[in-house]
């Protein structure tokens, strides 16, 4: 089985920095994951690459099988991931182009496969504080060095898709005080937790979801414009990215990831 430290759930920008990669067919007691895995060196550090679409984009969100995904990054004796991805801005002072380091969310899926913890063994991890500080931190500061606008903390509320949301459902989002809206966050980083993995969110922001009220030459979200963002973008996560993993300390310190499974069983 080959080896990585970091994961990375990205996008293909990515293949093209690697100067040399490997990429590794994994078969997981989950299925197959969205693609191949690919790994390659950053600063000396073992990278694995996942594109959680697959990399013709043909997995919709729903769609995708995250426990795959997942627990192929274990298995390669991944402990960080870091999960880039596109998303909209419920808030006006979040604009297109910024980058959220979220630290909370809030699930609105519904049927997707959650956890790796069926029984007979019942465990509740928490996520109280479901991103790993240290990550947080790091990703935040790296952000700053590199000037670009991002905003430290942020709340994504993922919905299950493919459809984009209502005027209704993007209003009531948006009086809860959420900034960011997404279709993936959830499960994927509580699903590293359980499996004791440090996990950090960058969301990209391409659009206002549903516009913004009172500012009606904004237009409700397409796939296309997502998509033509993202692109235009994705220069700048790239390099964020990169940056990010050279600053990752080798040893995990002070950050409650590593032992999340602790006091999480039930035992009669
Ligand atoms: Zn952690």
């Amino acid at each position: 089985m080959p080896e990585a430290e970091i994961g990375v759930f990205g996008g293909s920008g990515f293949y093209a920095l690697l100067e040399e990669v490997e990429e590794h067919p994994i078969e997981t007691p989950y299925g197959p994951p969205s693609d191949v895995v690919v790994i390659g060196e950053v600063a000396g550090r073992k990278v694995a690459f996942l594109p959680r679409h697959g990399r013709r984009h043909q997995i919709p969100p729903h769609a995708i099988n995250y426990r795959a995904n997942v627990y192929a990054m274990k298995m390669l004796g991944v402990q960080r991931i870091i999960g880039p991805c596109a998303a909209g801005s419920l808030q006006p002072h979040v604009r297109p182009g910024d980058f959220v380091i979220c630290d909370q969310f809030v699930d609105r899926t519904s049927g997707r496969k959650d956890t790796f913890y069926d029984g007979p063994i019942t465990t509740h991890v928490s996520t109280a504080d479901p991103y790993c500080p240290q990550l947080r931190a790091l990703a935040i500061a790296t952000a700053r060095e590199l000037q670009l606008p991002v905003h430290e903390r942020g709340t994504v509320v993922v919905i299950q898709g493919p459809r984009f949301s209502t005027r209704a459902e993007s209003r009531w989002y948006r009086s809860q005080g959420w900034e960011v809206i997404n279709m993936t966050q959830y499960p994927e980083c509580v699903l590293a937790r359980e499996l004791e993995m440090c996990y950090v969110n960058i969301s990209l922001i391409t659009d206002y979801d549903v516009g913004l009220e009172g500012e009606p030459g904004i237009t409700p979200v397409t796939a296309e414009e997502v998509m033509r963002a993202f692109r235009a973008n994705n220069e700048r996560l790239r390099e964020l990215i990169l940056r990010l993993i050279a600053k990752i300390p080798r040893e995990r310190q002070d950050c409650p990831c590593a032992s999340a499974l602790q006091h999480a069983r039930v035992h009669a």
